[in-house]
Order: structure tokens, then sequence, then C-alpha cells
């Protein structure tokens, strides 16, 4: 198998047969809105999809720095899927009963997402074939029990767990030991998705401006190169940019993540991997993997790449997403180690990008009452299904704040408001990260040849040097 013919970087395999798009117009001078949303992926458009469903006559404007998609939403794996980053913080914070409302929320974020995907036809390529996580160590295996036990102990009780032999029988991963698997996932195409999301937005009469950097935020002023935007309510929607906005800088950190897609692979490659069920795919690793069988029959696999540069330097718009090539060596011996089959497969394309991760890792959902101020991300990852819950959750805290409504079940979940401490200064940041991925991939590589059922120790001391637990 050769990556010579790979192609790195070019925003993602998603816009390969699409091409990326022509940006729409930028901000022609100053304007008002009645709100402002700052950014163009998941999180700004479906809180403008919802806003729009809800009080159609609102003036809302979209400011994007380059075209709708361009970031983790143009750029990810398509797992929608119900974990979202935090919930186990938020059980220790606001008891076990919160946070099983939040996981109820998650799951039935995902049915929603297909819901309106289906009925404003956007054809993202979705198949609802659920979540398969499998462990091929000892300790693999005895996380993923855990995990199983936990996910049902917060109301997950549709959750399968599956022996050596049944897993193999839906994917034949070399190795595996047992999965478990949830109903609450489905496969889509990011690119599809998030464009057939402007589209629709732009159809409901919600003004977007591409193009169109926003270099400060202040309550009701976003300020671009091109004029100012004054509005009542101003919400950023830049998850793993945030870094780059004034006073921001140590807010979410721009971690990396990488992928890879093979050439679209033959019957006879498919005969002995299975996977009929077009489940999302990852494992028990503690550097782990994530993957899914596209539509056109390609294996679309990602895990950490250079998890982040110096100085947040990741969230430069600059970053054309190209891929180091040791990076893509990783993931094709991941790819191979699974699937023995795809060895002499194509790696087609090679890209990555950047989503935000929060000192605690928990994802958060805010509207400053006294300055009009919003904001949703670090969803560390998992925001495919969780930035549809903010938006809608943004919508509600709209209401509530204009009068139009009470508080409702959303602006109730225990990841509303949510305030975290910043980030350390370089070079801690950067050496903290760093460390946290040696040890995490020093600690994979033992368990590999490990009899022990435990977690590796250090992987253990990592998750607490890194605040995860
Ligand atoms: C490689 C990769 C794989 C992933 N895989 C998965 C997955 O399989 N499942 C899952 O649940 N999650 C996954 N994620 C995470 C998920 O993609 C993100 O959480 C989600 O897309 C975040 O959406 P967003 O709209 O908040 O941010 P983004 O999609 O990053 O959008 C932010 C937008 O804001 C714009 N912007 C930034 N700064 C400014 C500014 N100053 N002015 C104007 N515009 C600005 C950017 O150009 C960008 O378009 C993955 C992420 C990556 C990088």
């Amino acid at each position: 198998m050769s990556t010579v013919s790979t192609v790195n970087g070019g925003i993602s395999f998603w816009y390969a047969d699409r091409g990326t798009p022509l940006a729409r117009e930028p901000l022609p001078g100053d304007a008002t809105a009645d709100i402002c949303i700052v950014g163009g992926g998941y999180t700004g458009l479906w809180t403008a999809y919802y806003l729009k469903k809800a009080v159609p006559f609102l003036n809302i404007t979209v400011l994007e720095a380059k075209f709708c998609g361009y970031g983790a939403s143009g750029r990810n794996g398509g797992w929608l899927y119900n974990g979202i980053a935090g919930r186990d913080r938020y059980a220790k914070l606001h008891g076990h009963e919160a946070a099983v409302r939040l996981q109820r929320a998650m799951n039935e974020t995902v049915d929603e997402v297909v819901r309106v995907a289906a009925e404003e036809n956007i054809d993202a390529d979705i198949h609802q074939g659920g979540v398969l996580e499998v462990a091929y160590t000892p300790a693999q295996l005895a996380r993923l029990k855990d995990f199983h036990s936990v996910e049902i102990a917060f109301g997950e009780t549709d959750r399968v767990l599956r022996g050596a032999r049944e897993t193999c029988e839906r994917v034949n991963v070399t190795g595996a030991v047992g999965s478990t698997w949830t109903p609450h996932g489905a496969r889509l195409h990011p690119v599809k998705l998030v464009q057939g999301l402007a589209a629709t937005v732009e159809a409901l009469g919600v003004t977007i401006h591409e193009s169109t950097p926003v270099t400060e935020i202040k309550p009701k002023h976003a300020r671009t190169p091109y004029g100012t935007v004054r509005a009542p309510y101003i919400l950023r929607c830049t998850e793993g940019f945030t870094a780059n906005l004034k006073g921001q800088r140590r807010t979410w950190l721009p971690m990396n993540s990488s992928m890879i897609a093979t050439e679209p692979l033959p019957e006879s490659v498919w005969d002995t991997i299975g996977w009929d069920g077009r489940e999302t795919l990852g494992d028990m690793a503690h550097a782990y993997m994530y993957a899914q069988r596209t539509a056109d029959d390609r294996i679309a696999l990602g895990g950490r790449g250079v998890p982040y540069r110096f100085g947040s330097g990741a969230a430069h718009f600059n970053d054309t997403a190209r891929t180091q090539p040791a990076t893509i060596e990783a993931l094709r011996d991941i790819l191979v180690r699974f699937f023995p089959a795809t060895a002499g497969a194509r790696i087609d394309h090679a890209w990555s990008g950047v989503l935000g991760v929060p000192r605690d890792w928990c994802a958060t959902v805010t509207l400053d009452r006294s300055t009009g101020l919003g904001w949703a991300g670090g969803y560390v990852g998992s925001g495919v299904a969780t930035t549809n819950l903010a938006a809608r959750t943004l919508r509600d805290l709209i209401q509530q704040d204009s009068g139009q409504s009470g508080p409702t079940e959303l602006t109730a979940l225990p990841w509303v408001g949510h305030k975290v401490r910043r980030w350390e200064p370089e070079p801690f940041r950067w050496l903290g990260v760093h460390g946290m991925y040696a040890a995490y991939r020093a600690a994979d590589r033992r368990e590999l040849t490990s009899p022990r059922a435990g977690t590796d120790p250090v992987a253990k001391a990592a998750d607490r040097l890194a605040g995860r637990h």
C-alpha cells in the first residue's frame, strides 16, 4: 500500500468530489441584526435554524471567516452519536439525575438531526446503524465493560455487550475480544450536512456573509475588516478557532485530529470485513481511533496526530489541513491492524482539523444575560450531535431572555452556564498536552502485549494531570 498518491489537505476528503465551495459575499459594511452569529459550522447554523424556525421575523446574520463548513464541521469523522464531553463531571457537580437528563437529551438529539435532515431534504448519507466500540486487549476489555455498565447506569438500557465472536460477525476487527453497541448513533457525510444546513437557513431568510473574519466580539458588536454588525445578541460559535479571538487565547485549546480515507474497497475486501450494519466504529485505546464505512464503500478513519501546536497555533486560518506523513503512516497502521485485507488499498486522502478543548474537558452552552453574549462549544471531538443540542438550548435561552418564554427542559440541563478556568500559559499548555498524548500512546503500546486487565497506570496519571477525571 502506498501513500504517494494520497491527497494531503484540501480541507478534507469530504470536499473531494464536490470541490471547495465559492464563498458567499462578505459583509458589505456596517449592519444591524437582531442576532449575530459568529461562525458557520454546525453550532452557528443549527442555532440560526432553530431561532428562525421559532421566530420567523428575526433578522439573523451569520458571519463566517472562510466558508460554511471550513472548520471541524467540514472535516469530521461523521459519527453522529450521543456522547457528550463532561457528562460524568456534570454528574459529580449536579447529581446523577441531572446527568441522566443530559444523556437522554443527547440520545434524542441523534434522532432530531436525522428527523430535520429528512424534513429539510438534506441528503447527508445518513445511516442509523448505531455505534460499535471494540476492545482488543485485556485492559481495553476491562475498560469496555466498565464503560458499558456506566452508560447503562446513565439510562442507556438499550446498549448491548457483545463477545468476541459476535463482535467479529458484525465487523471483523482482528483480535477483537468484545464490543459494546448503542443504537444512538448514525454515520453521515459531514459536508453534505453542513452545506445542506447553510442552504436551508439561507432559504429561511438568514443572511450569511462568508470571507468575513470577526476580529473582536464585544457586547452588541461583532467587528470585522468590512464593518461592524450591531445586535443585541452576539453568539460565538467558533469552537477550535476561538483562541484567535481577542481575549480568548486560553479559553479552549485547539486540539488537532487527523483522518485518512481509503479508495472505495472492492467486494472481496468487504466480504472479509463484514460491516454490513455500517455502524460507526471506535476502540477503547487511550489514543482512540474512530472510523466509518462511507456511502461509497471506503473506510474513513481518524485519530490524534500532532495533538496541539505551540501557542494554540493550530487554530490559524492558513492551516490548510496538511497532515504529517508520520501521522498518515500511524493511521494506516491502525487500519491494516484492524483489517489486514486493506493492506493493498490506496489511501486517497489525509486531512486534519481542530476541535475545542476546555480546561476541564466539559462542553458548555451559555448566554450571559447582562451582555447578550452567548457561546457554545468545547465539545472535545463529540460535536456532530452536541452542536444540535447546543443550538436548541441557545434558542431557548434567547427566548427566555427576551421574555418570549420561560425556562425549558433544555435551559435546565447541567451544562448550561458552566464556568471553567482558562488553560495555563505556554510552555505549560504545550508540554501538558504533548506529555498526555505521549503517555497515552506508551500506555496503549504496553497494554497491547500485557496480559493484565487493569488500565496502565501511566494513562491514569495522564488523565488526572490533564484534568479529565
Ligand atoms: C478531524 C475531526 C474529526 C471529528 N470527528 C467527529 C465525529 O466523528 N463525531 C463527532 O461528534 N465530532 C467529531 N469531531 C468534532 C466535531 O466536528 C466538532 O465538534 C463540530 O463540528 C464543531 O462544530 P462548530 O460549528 O462548533 O465548529 P466548527 O465546525 O469548527 O465551525 C466554526 C466555524 O467558525 C468559523 N470561524 C472561526 N473563527 C471565526 C471568526 N473569528 N470569525 C468568523 N468565523 C470564524 C470557522 O471558519 C468555522 O467555519 C471531529 C473533529 C475533527 C477536527
